[in-house]
């Protein structure tokens, strides 16, 4: 069978670079779910799709093609054949997969999409419900965290090196934002799995996160 990592927590927790970075040293696929999400809140997006017809949200997660191309240092995001990866990254999307993700027969719709993911010689897997849902049977399960101060400064830093014009205090806002809804959701709530290690990120490095996950792993 092949192994699986499961690496979940709430947005900001470090997920997407510790995932990336444990993947890459491990030689396992990587999966980055929440782009998924993403992927289909920015087709909507562009098909002009009502945030609140379910129906055809759930349409648009079947008609969405997703593609993911490795360029070493960088994951590009391909949607219906398009690079969408600096789109993918605002808050627009993120709020918009956020209100999507709420809806189960869109995360039901793209349940086998992430499975396939599973390939030799093992998977990282990266997203609030990866031990919970997706991979419940992984070998290995980290659960990330951090406070909400620390999460908003460092998606201010992403940000603002990238010249998205974001203040502190409306990240704070929009991370409260969402984590409450999906803490509150009635679908797949964030919580961790029950076998998860949990890690606290909060003034920690990155290469000190990667040495505690990398860890957990057999040698
Ligand atoms: O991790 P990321 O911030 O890219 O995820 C965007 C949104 O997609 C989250 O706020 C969450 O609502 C949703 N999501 C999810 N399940 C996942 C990954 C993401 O519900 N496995």
């Amino acid at each position: 069978d092949t192994p699986v990592l499961t690496i979940d927590g709430p947005s900001g927790s470090g997920k997407g670079t510790i995932s990336r970075l444990v993947a890459r040293k491990l030689g396992w696929h990587y999966l980055d779910s929440g782009a998924l999400y993403r992927a289909v809140g920015v087709a909507a997006g562009w098909g002009d799709i009502d945030l609140a017809d379910p129906a055809a949200l759930v349409r648009c997660t079947f008609d969405t093609e997703i593609g993911f191309r490795d360029e070493g240092d960088e994951l590009r995001v391909l949607v219906n054949g398009q690079d969408a990866t600096d789109e993918l990254r605002t808050e627009t999307a993120g709020a918009a997969a956020s209100a999507i993700a709420a809806i189960p027969e869109v995360r039901a719709a793209l349940k086998d999409r992430q499975r396939a993911f599973r390939q030799p010689p093992g998977l990282v897997a990266d997203g609030r419900d990866m031990g919970t849902v997706i991979f419940p049977d992984a070998a290995h399960k980290v659960f990330l965290t951090a406070s909400a101060e620390e999460r908003a400064e460092r998606r201010y830093k992403q940000l603002n090196d990238k010249g998205v014009p974001v203040t502190l205090a409306g990240l704070l806002r929009e991370i409260l934002a969402r984590d409450a809804r999906d803490a509150s959701r009635a679908v797949a709530p964030l919580r961790p799995a029950e076998d998860a290690v949990r890690i606290d990120t909060t003034g920690l490095g990155i290469d000190e996160v990667v040495d505690r996950v990398l860890a957990l792993m057999p040698a």
